[in-house]
């Protein structure tokens, strides 16, 4: 059959996770946490399903969830939404993004990603017959060059899509870059699509950047986040989007046919956590910081220069002074003679970025990440 995305392979998730159980190999690839969600969340889903939570939740989402989502987003962000029309429960973070780039994005239009690119963006732009417009972001800051983006919005452009804290880089925006952002788009009809989903692990004293901290911003923008990253539970899939009340109603009319609704007694514990533990979310930055830093001093002997990394659970890599080849075959290598997986920036790029860097994730427990070291020391 003709292939509606010819370009796509599998992801390079599933390759190096797929290659790390061959090679019996750490696995610092994909992105999770190899520890549990905390005790009292788990509790609180299988209690929902002991009391018959057991089938079909509201398409947008259980109301005393999003009711809570609207309040931790006022708390942190100061930003006031509507839980009725402004908050959508999804099915994690990638469907929220295809969902709003699925029910947002025409065919013809160009929308604006930045390489490294979060690999789920593109291929949902293609679908719509859309354009994907890649403008890179050069290490070791990857921090946005703005003349470039000026210079990328043409009268097509219907939406520009930022990630902070960034995968696989960690780079954050800051408030000045908000403002530029909000400067650049007034006048223009160009939704921000913008991916939170680490929003709670910012290091070093900083505040997450939220676009919903900008008022300009939060008018235009589709904001996503994800509770697997925050709250140790990838494999629950459960996530949400914020935007404006006419951005909501398009973004649900997708919604409801991707999905319908969301896994159902998660929501119920959810609605509960987030109120009675803010805690958790609060304290997050100092609990993944510790990790960074002893991730960074276990790395320190080793000969990977280590590229700053100011949020996120990922720590990227120069590999330069071991070998002299691309990330695709380094990380190759290192899973099956280094016994560690690590994920390349090539698939996250247009165009290969020619770097000698490779992403390790630190969301890992003191064990498994010495495991991990032991044998990258000795590369
Ligand atoms: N965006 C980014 C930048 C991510 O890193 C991830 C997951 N690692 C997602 C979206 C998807 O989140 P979810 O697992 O909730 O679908
Ligand atoms: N987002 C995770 C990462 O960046 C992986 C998610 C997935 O496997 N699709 O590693």
């Amino acid at each position: 059959i003709t292939s509606k995305l010819p370009a796509v392979g599998t992801t390079i998730f599933s390759v190096m996770s797929q290659l790390a159980a061959e090679h019996k190999a750490v696995n610092l690839g994909q992105g999770f946490p190899d520890y549990e969600p905390p005790q009292a969340l788990r509790e609180a889903v299988t209690r929902a399903m002991a009391e018959g939570r057991n089938q079909y939740a509201p398409g947008i989402g259980l109301a005393p969830l999003r009711e809570a989502i609207a309040r931790k987003t006022q708390r942190l962000y100061g930003h006031a939404v509507n839980p009725d029309t402004e908050v959508t429960v999804t099915s994690g973070a990638t469907e929220a993004i295809f969902s709003a780039i699925a029910a947002l994005v025409r065919q013809g239009d160009e929308v604006i990603v930045f390489d490294p690119a979060y690999d789920c963006y593109e291929p949902a732009i293609d679908l719509q017959g859309a354009r994907a417009v890649h403008i890179p972001l050069t290490p070791p800051s990857f921090s946005i060059d703005w003349q470039r983006v000026r210079d990328a919005i043409t009268p097509r452009t219907r939406m520009i899509l930022v990630n902070s804290p960034h995968n696989p880089s960690g780079a954050v925006l800051s408030a000045d870059d908000l403002d530029t952002l909000a400067d650049l788009l007034r006048d223009t009809g160009i939704i921000v699509l913008s991916d939170e989903v680490y929003e709670h692990i910012v290091f070093d004293g900083a505040a997450h950047q939220s676009v919903l901290r900008h008022p300009e911003l939060a008018a235009r923008s589709v904001v996503v986040s994800s509770f697997g990253k925050t709250y140790h539970c990838t494999g629950w899939k459960v996530g949400y989007a914020v935007a404006p009340a006419a951005l909501s109603h398009e973004f649900r009319k997708v919604h409801q046919y991707v999905t319908f609704c969301t896994f159902h007694p998660a929501q119920v514990a959810f609605a509960e956590f987030l109120d009675s533990h803010p805690e958790h979310y609060l304290e997050l930055p100092a609990f993944y910081q510790a990790k960074r830093d002893r991730f960074r001093a276990l790395l320190a002997p080793s000969r990977f220069k280590l590229l700053d990394v100011p949020g996120g659970y990922f720590q990227l890599v120069d590999y330069s002074a071991i070998r002299d080849e691309d990330d695709l075959a380094f990380c190759q290598w290192l899973v099956r003679e280094g016994g560690v997986a690590a994920i390349p920036l090539t698939p996250f790029c247009a165009t290969p970025p020619g770097t000698r860097l490779a992403r390790l994730c630190f969301a890992k427990s003191d064990a498994t990440m010495e495991q991990a070291v032991e044998r990258l020391v000795r590369l």
